[in-house]
């Protein structure tokens, strides 16, 4: 037991709530500064795990929870600007939806959740950030049984993140396209942000054996439905188009963010639509969006080891809705719901 952890017991943690179970632990200004002192260290960040704020290297879960055992659990990767919680209220949203689509219920209130958020982002002294928000089924016996979990576990990680290098922004990258389909919809609603991503893990080998760092995946009709960690965008005659959720894509909140705020801002025709492959290598540009990668253009997709080149660098309809993204996150208007 860490002096942090150890020092914690000495303050009263807040009282739990009814069905809480965690009892969220509020640290101390005393706590804040024993946690800056062992970040100090390099044991950053101080990560939220079941209650508590510990250290990196004491940031652990049983080897018995069903998150690790069989990916049963669920997810947010949040981004924060100028200290505040992009589409917080969003993020929320998703994430009690995907606790309601795998039949589980979150020990803690949406704003204790949200609290927990704010203070890994204070303890560490962030302001521009990313944000893990993980709750697994919890520790339970060695079977799939999710009965034999009674609390579900919580993890908040706010550190740094860079997906992909800078110059990818300026140049563009090239992705290829996967030929492991997708998990149909029918089996797995892509609504639900889920911790078993080995459906995706296995299409991105596909790309780093490609030599490129994302892939597109199809539906088991074909159609084209998201990237492994990221969703798709094709702009034809200077209108955007995005795959449905019906397609078997995670309804994104950046791709959310782009149909409801950056294409309306811009004045740009947006429409959601079932595509063919075959319609974003003919598009004039192509781009993707995620929390983690915010919005990236694509300038070649290689298809059964044939590369088609999309635009020469970032297109201008790109390049606008990106713009107008950075001024947004960038402004003292960072909008949280
Ligand atoms: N699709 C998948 C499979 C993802 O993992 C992500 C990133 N979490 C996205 C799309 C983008 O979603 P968001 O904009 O909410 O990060």
């Amino acid at each position: 037991m860490s002096t942090i952890a150890g020092t914690s017991t000495s303050k009263p943690a807040t009282p739990p709530t009814s069905n809480n179970g965690h009892g969220v632990q509020q640290p101390s200004e005393a706590m804040a500064k024993l946690i800056a002192n062992q970040a100090g260290k390099g044991d950053k960040p101080i990560v939220f795990v079941n209650g508590r704020y510990v250290p990196k290297s004491e940031a652990t879960v049983s080897v018995y929870d069903h998150g690790l055992l069989y990916g049963d659990g669920i997810f947010e990767g949040i981004r924060v600007y100028r200290g505040r919680i992009f589409m917080c209220g969003q993020h929320m949203d998703r994430l009690w939806a995907s606790a309601e689509g795998i039949q589980m219920e979150i020990p803690i209130s949406r704003e204790e959740m949200v609290e927990v958020m704010r203070e890994c982002i204070r303890l560490n002294g962030l302001t521009d950030a990313y944000i893990r928000l993980v709750v697994t089924r919890g520790a339970g016996t060695l079977g799939l049984d999710p009965r034999k979990c009674p609390l579900p576990g919580i993890v908040c990680i706010a550190d740094q993140i860079a997906l992909y290098p800078p110059e990818l922004y300026r140049d563009g990258m090239k992705v290829v396209v996967a030929k492991r389909p997708r998990i149909p919809v029918e089996a797995l609603d892509p609504r639900i942000k889920s911790l078993n991503y080995l459906n995706n893990i296995l299409a991105k080998t596909e790309a780093i054996a490609a030599g490129c760092l994302e892939a597109i995946m199809l539906n088991m009709q074909g159609y084209v439905c998201e990237c492994t960690g990221d969703n798709i965008f094709a702009i034809k005659g200077g209108k955007v188009f995005t795959p449905p959720s019906s397609a078997g894509a995670l309804e994104g909140i950046t791709r959310r963010f782009v149909i409801e705020r950056l294409c309306p801002d811009t004045k740009t025709a947006c429409e959601e639509k079932m595509m063919r492959i075959e319609e974003f290598l003919t598009a004039d540009e192509v781009f993707l969006t995620g929390s983690a990668a915010e919005i990236i253009s694509v300038t070649g997709i290689e298809r059964d080891g044939k590369v088609h080149t999309i635009s020469k660098g970032e297109g201008p309809v790109t390049k606008k809705l990106r713009e107008r993204f950075r001024a947004i996150v960038t402004s003292e208007h960072v909008p949280e719901d």
